[in-house]
């Protein structure tokens, strides 16, 4: 990867970093005293929502704090897993990816396996 490059997935990764910090600070949780059982059932999803992404966004900030980690490091376009080279396109796609799309893959497969045998309706909420 030429320097350019480096710079460009840097800037990327940067403008990302800030954007995911924005959007954790403008995300307070709160909960408002109310007496109606419907208010706080609204209240609680809301709550439930706000903290799901709230740590998507947490896991999110902290991909691109790994990668740029790995930017520093020299080891940024290498995956994690297998040490083969990132493809530029997936890169460009999503500059923060740790793995190769094949381990990628292999790592959602893994993942999402237990919950298809388990339970249908979480594939719903997919
Ligand atoms: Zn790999």
């Amino acid at each position: 990867m030429t320097k350019t490059e480096t710079n460009v997935f840097r800037k990327t990764l940067e403008a990302k970093q800030n954007e995911l910090q924005n959007a954790n600070r403008a995300q307070p949780i709160e909960m408002e005293a109310t007496s109606d059982d419907l208010d706080r059932i609204q209240q609680a999803s809301d709550r439930d929502y706000a903290i799901g992404s709230l740590e998507r966004n947490f896991s999110r900030l902290r991909e691109v704090g790994e990668a740029l980690r790995r930017l520093d490091a020299g080891t940024f376009g290498v995956c994690a897993s297998c040490e083969e080279d990132i493809s530029p396109k997936r890169l460009a796609a999503v500059p923060s990816a740790p793995f190769c799309i094949v381990c990628q893959e292999a790592a959602d497969n893994e993942r999402m396996a237990p919950s298809l045998e388990l339970d249908d309706s979480l594939l719903a909420t997919v």
